[in-house]
């Protein structure tokens, strides 16, 4: 009754309202109004503060730590005006989570007053008691100090409520050794490793100079749905996806969502996610409908790394809020409702410099697309040398689900160049006449060819795909910081630009016909080495699973297959070289992935024992009752009915009880598992199948069972009722 009640309390509700006059206080009028933007501060500090800040923010130079307690007045003085009354250290610990520790400004003055004071000590450094954030043994509870550090590139701002404002500052989260705790750490030191890297490469093209940043732009899909609903389905309270249930019967043959016609409460939530965005200086840009039903998604323009990291962070956290104020749930779950696609988050990648422009897209000088070419060759490079890491990198109980499904892109990491770049490229490697659409010409070493722009293939099936002046990184999921692809693939660019760099440097590079003749080698070696990564196929085919299994491509198909990519010595030595993450560093973060896989994954196995013996199992009691008297009654007056239904649900009744005592079973076998790699095997070879079991006879039960005695709210009313 409960799930028919959410139905009626739905459709006869009043429409959601905004409050807010749109016309008047147009979004595009509060841009960045709740940040501590360059500008701001520029008004705010004296200026050779503010010229000395800037340039630790533009070109990654050392903070001048003297600046502080100027910044921080000027901080907390537009802060106060904004109606702040605390300021909070906003760190991003390794569960990928937000998390924040609040502090008022305010101390009693001793006078019976109070005083707002905010020291360049207090904005530097905070001491969150984060004892009990997961670190993977790098804090010991008699070492517990953690502390957040200000991170001077990404812009402090203001959070509202409508009880009040809070000041918030993006912090970096260390122990007291200073080994990296969090997400950020990592991304920061990542992206001056790729800057180190990528300036020796420029060097031969006399565009080096500007700090090199990379540059991320992440496209976020997620359902909504209604709250009558969500707060029905414990499964989507506790784990974000839901556990039982039957495809619809309508899904999404039709094609007929895909950027259809957004819903008029959707839509008012997008504008207000929009606007909420738009004050925090989160450039979104696009918004549609997405494939399945319930499904959309939404996308800013891109921004430098560890900004649109935080970013990301930022509007996750806001999808989330907004969604609660329309009467909605935000599900960015990877794989919310089986049988229905599920949801990505394709992050756009490039780097580039105010000198060098951006390093993926092709220019219109023979020397600019030299330029180019060693930067997609040196791609080409990173992602077949490192492919584990990358599917390691976005391993998740929940991006299981979604991987290889046939809706994502496979496990299996390849290149996607498109026919264009490839032709080019084998030219190259042959020694052949170069045709493209533009021209014709011949190679020789002084002529590099005119590759066209923004090449109009695309292929939604490649883990990652170049398209015309970025790559895509398509396989990182809907639920993720993109922190760890970002660190992935800034590292990775760096080794392989560090080995580009090393060629030119051993090469005579002397004329520009030498330099292109040293490229066309670098760009012939990596061929020879790496070209099996490259295809430009279909993905989701079978036949790329035989391929890619005769080139020789890894094909991590499970999280527990992935995480252990983190502890191979390769990965020591990559990540010490370039100075992202230590042994220590790296050892503590599979231990953490690992235990939250199997954290997660024993959440769901809870509730599937739980739901199934308190939900589903009453239901088809109750039904099976119903179907006996009747059956008795009509044998009464001499009518003798068919038996099939109640024979059908008997039997799905047994099967139930039978796996719930299998499921149980194994639960309990679970803690003999010892080390957490042979657990996480036991979880995806033994746990896992058996709740799919499980889920097996409970959407049987939900096809036969009468429908005002089903308790849990269906698929078809969850994605369809808005
Ligand atoms: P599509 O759905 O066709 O892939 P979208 O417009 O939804 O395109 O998303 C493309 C994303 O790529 C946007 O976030 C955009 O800002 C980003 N992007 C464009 N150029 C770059 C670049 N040089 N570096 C990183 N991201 C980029
Ligand atoms: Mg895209």
């Amino acid at each position: 009754a409960a799930r028919l009640n959410a139905i009626s309390s739905i459709t006869t509700a009043p429409a959601y309202e905004s409050g807010i006059d749109f016309i008047a206080n147009p979004t595009s009028s509060v841009w960045g109004e709740n940040v501590f933007s360059l500008n701001e501060m520029a008004q705010r500090l004296p200026k050779a503060t503010f010229k000395s800040l800037k340039k630790t923010i533009t070109s990654g130079d050392a903070l001048d730590i003297s600046t502080a307690d100027a910044v921080a007045e000027a901080m907390k003085a537009w802060a106060l005006a904004k109606g702040a009354t605390h300021y909070a250290h906003v760190f991003y610990p390794l569960t990928g989570l937000t998390a924040e520790k609040h502090d008022s400004f305010f101390d009693p003055d001793g006078d019976g007053g109070t005083i707002a004071t905010f020291s360049g000590t207090a904005l530097i450094q905070g001491e969150p008691d984060g004892s009990s954030f997961p670190n993977g043994g790098i804090r010991q509870t008699f070492e517990a100090r953690g502390y957040t550090i200000w991170d001077v590139t990404s812009p402090a701002y203001i959070i509202e409520n409508p009880n009040g404002t809070t000041l918030c500052i993006p912090t970096a989260f260390v122990s007291w050794t200073g080994e990296a705790l969090d997400k950020k750490t990592p991304v920061l030191r990542s992206m001056q490793a790729l800057n180190d890297q990528t300036q020796r490469v420029l060097k031969f093209f006399g565009t080096d100079g500007p700090f090199v940043s990379a540059t991320a732009g992440a496209e976020q899909e997620y359902f909504l749905i209604d709250n009558h609903f969500y707060y029905n389905r414990p499964d989507l309270l506790a784990c974000g996806r839901t556990l039982f249930g039957s495809p619809p019967p309508k899904g999404q043959e039709f094609d007929d969502h895909y950027f259809g016609a957004i819903p008029e409460r959707v839509q008012s939530f997008m504008f207000e996610v929009e606007r909420e965005c738009f004050k925090l200086g989160i450039p979104t840009k696009t918004r549609h409908n997405e494939v399945a039903p319930g499904q959309f998604e939404i996308a800013p323009v891109y921004e430098y790394a560890n900004v649109a990291t935080d970013h990301q962070q930022m509007l996750m956290t806001t999808l989330k809020k907004v969604a609660a104020k329309y009467g909605m749930a935000c599900l960015m779950h990877e794989k919310p409702f089986a049988g229905v696609n599920g949801s990505g988050k394709h992050v756009n990648f490039s780097m580039g410099s105010s000198a060098a422009g951006n390093l993926f897209d092709p220019g219109d000088t023979p020397a600019e697309n030299a330029q180019f070419l060693v930067f997609c060759t040196a791609m080409i490079s990173a992602v077949y040398k490192h492919a584990k890491l990358l599917r390691s990198v976005v391993a998740s109980a929940s991006n299981d689900h979604r991987l290889g499904a046939n809706e994502a892109p496979p496990a299996i990491l390849s290149i996607f160049l498109g026919d264009e770049l490839n032709e080019i490229m084998e030219a190259i490697v042959n020694g052949d006449t170069v045709t493209s659409k533009k021209s014709t010409l011949s190679l020789g070493v002084d002529v590099i060819p005119t590759i066209p722009k923004h090449s109009g293939d695309r292929n939604r099936t490649s883990p990652m795909a170049f398209t015309g002046n970025r790559f895509e990184f398509r396989a990182v999921g809907s639920n993720q910081s993109i922190a760890g692809p970002m660190v992935a693939m800034n590292t990775i660019m760096a080794e392989a630009l560090d080995e580009a760099a090393s060629h030119l440097e051993a090469s005579d590079t002397s004329t520009p016909e030498k330099l292109g003749g040293a490229v066309e080698g670098y760009i012939k070696k990596v061929w020879g080495e790496c070209s099996s990564v490259v295809f430009n196929g279909d993905g989701y085919s079978d036949d790329w699973h035989e391929e890619a299994a005769r080139r020789g491509l890894p094909n991590l198909k499970t999280t527990a297959d992935a995480v252990g990519v983190l502890l191979e010595p390769k990965y020591t030595e990559l990540f010490g070289k370039y100075g992202v993450l230590s042994e220590r560093e790296l050892h503590s973060r599979y231990e953490v992935y690992a235990e939250q896989y199997i954290a997660s994954v024993n959440v769901e196995s809870n509730l599937v024992v739980e739901m199934a013996k308190t939900i589903v199992f009453p239901a088809a009691v109750r039904y099976q009752g119903e179907l006996a008297s009747s059956l008795a009654s009509l044998k009464a007056i001499g009518i003798e009915a068919d038996h099939t239904t109640i024979s059908e649900i008997t039997d799905l009744i047994k099967k139930l009880q039978g796996g719930i005592a299998t499921l149980e079973a194994l639960k309990s076998a679970e803690h003999d598992q010892g080390e957490v790699a042979a657990h996480c095997l036991f979880i995806k070879d033994k746990i896992l199948p058996q709740m799919l079991d499980i889920r097996g006879v409970v959407d049987a039960l939900e096809g036969l069972i009468a429908d005002d005695l089903w308790p849990l709210p269906t698929f078809q009313e969850m994605l369809y009722i808005k």
